[in-house]
């Protein structure tokens, strides 16, 4: 059973209905809308569609996020004019649409230093400021290439104040309320109060829908406890974060970053560039395979494709080949991997119902090597915080609503099962272990741990059973 998760971007690459079946049997649990890209709200109400059509003719549960663009800067060029040309040391000048290189948003050039480097395309071309002029700035190109439409534009190191959720990103919650999917996730958070503005339209629409904060700037790792503290989880989002940060630091910060969420007890992904050069190669590189198998060994709970999929020649290959390297590398994991010692100081910080009896749980299941921990879940919380403790067994989550087995497939370990919630214990023992012994998941006469709310306490996780199959 494959434990971490892989999530693809859609794009123009996928998004037919024959490569989306293709893509959820070679191991896919996730599509990202990434709403920076994608404009036409019809076109992505019929994709949606189409995921939970083929993901409904597979009975396999599927999460799809909407991942909004924020307040980034981005070269928005004339309709009749897709991509510049830029050579190398020539002067450009930058600035809100009517420029060499038009951008998206008016910037307040006063801010910038003579000098100070701007990083299009996610780094691929440099340019040093020359002149702060009226309305605009003179820059030099560093290297040459090729910008197209929408890329975009880092100013490492200055604070621009732009607002945290954009009118378009708005407009974006509105419709990923609309579509109901499963995650939002929010690009540039600086800090916890910028989730406010999400949750104060969903709580007009009366819903919750969690949100990842996308980490991609320095403001963002010096806060990183207080978001996580607000946030559902975090998407190392390490496109935009090796251009704001010295790009040499990001191994470094993914695994700190990692390692915190594991101790927060909130699901993580690691975002961009994954198996890059499978956009145009039906192979990636050791290196690229390398970067993969190391995100799994940090024991993050979801790895992304982007562009490999969105635009790329080989989207179902790349998928496959997540899920060849998850085979592979699970294999060789056990309890001596992971960082154990954040994993078991989670023991020192319990302090409800839930995580005692997660921990207890993972505790039970490690020392009688059971293979199955099955968890009765409303709103998908106890499977979460199980899935935090990174045990060896599977978690089959079991749970009354769709929503909830869509959200939980994104998170390590959890197999969600989309079953009615049965009324007393004996009913409730009966029906796991059915569902158990169908799914092939368990073998007779082998124990598994059933956890679960009952006796009507509201909102509590507060039974643990060992249980032998039948
Ligand atoms: C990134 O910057 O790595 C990222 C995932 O965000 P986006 O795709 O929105 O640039």
């Amino acid at each position: 059973m494959q434990k971490t998760k892989i999530i693809a971007t859609l794009g123009p690459a996928c998004e037919d209905v024959k490569t989306i079946h293709k893509m959820l049997l070679s191991g896919l649990s996730v599509f990202r809308i990434n709403s920076s890209h994608t404009q036409n709200i019809t076109h992505i109400k019929n994709t949606v569609k189409s995921i939970r059509q083929e993901a409904q003719k597979l009975d396999k549960p599927i999460s799809v996020i909407m991942d909004l663009g924020g307040p980034k800067i981005r070269v928005s060029l004339p309709k009749n004019n897709q991509s510049i040309t830029i050579i190398k040391n020539t002067k450009y000048r930058l600035g809100f649409k009517k420029y060499e290189i038009p951008l998206n948003t008016k910037i307040n050039v006063l801010k910038f230093k003579k000098n100070a480097t701007i990083k299009i395309d996610d780094g691929k071309l440099n340019f040093k400021v020359l002149k702060i002029a009226n309305n605009h700035i003179v820059a030099q190109s560093l290297n040459g290439g090729r910008i197209t439409n929408n890329k975009g534009v880092n100013f490492p190191n200055l604070k621009l104040q732009l607002p945290a959720v954009t009118n378009q990103d708005k407009t974006n919650v509105q419709l990923a309320v609309d579509l109901g999917v499963d995650w939002i996730a929010q690009s540039f958070v600086r800090q916890p109060t910028n989730i406010y503005p999400i949750q104060r339209i969903l709580l007009k629409n009366k819903t919750n829908i969690p949100i990842i904060a996308k980490i991609e700037t320095s403001d963002a790792i010096k806060n990183l406890d207080s978001i996580l503290m607000k946030y559902d989880g975090i998407l190392i989002a390490r496109g935009d974060l090796g251009v704001e940060m010295e790009l040499s630091s990001i191994p470094k910060l993914q695994k700190q970053i990692i390692n915190q969420c594991i101790y927060h007890k909130k699901p993580c992904i690691v975002a961009t560039q994954m198996l890059e050069s499978m956009i145009k190669s039906d192979t990636p590189t050791r290196a690229e395979v390398n970067d993969v198998a190391n995100a799994i060994y940090d024991g993050v709970d979801a790895i992304m494709l982007s562009a490999e999929t969105a635009i790329g020649h080989y989207p179902v290959e790349a998928v496959e080949m997540m899920s060849n390297i998850s085979a592979n590398i699970e294999a060789d994991l056990d309890a001596s991997n992971f960082n154990r010692n954040i994993i078991d100081s989670l023991s020192t910080s319990i302090t409800n119902n839930y995580l005692a009896i997660c921990h207890a749980a993972y505790s039970i299941a490690k020392d009688l090597d059971l293979q199955i921990i099955a968890v009765l879940t409303d709103s998908g919380k106890t499977a979460i915080q199980l899935a935090q403790f990174r045990p060896n067994a599977t978690i089959v989550a079991f749970t009354p609503h769709q929503k909830t087995c869509n959200l939980l497939s994104i998170i390590w370990g959890v197999v969600p099962v989309y079953t009615k919630q049965p009324s007393n214990i004996n009913g409730l023992y009966s029906l796991v272990n059915k569902i158990l012994i169908k799914k092939n998941l368990i073998q007779s006469g082998k124990f598994f741990l059933i956890t679960s709310g009952i006796l009507k306490i509201k909102n509590s996780t507060n039974m643990l059973q060992i249980y032998q199959s039948k």
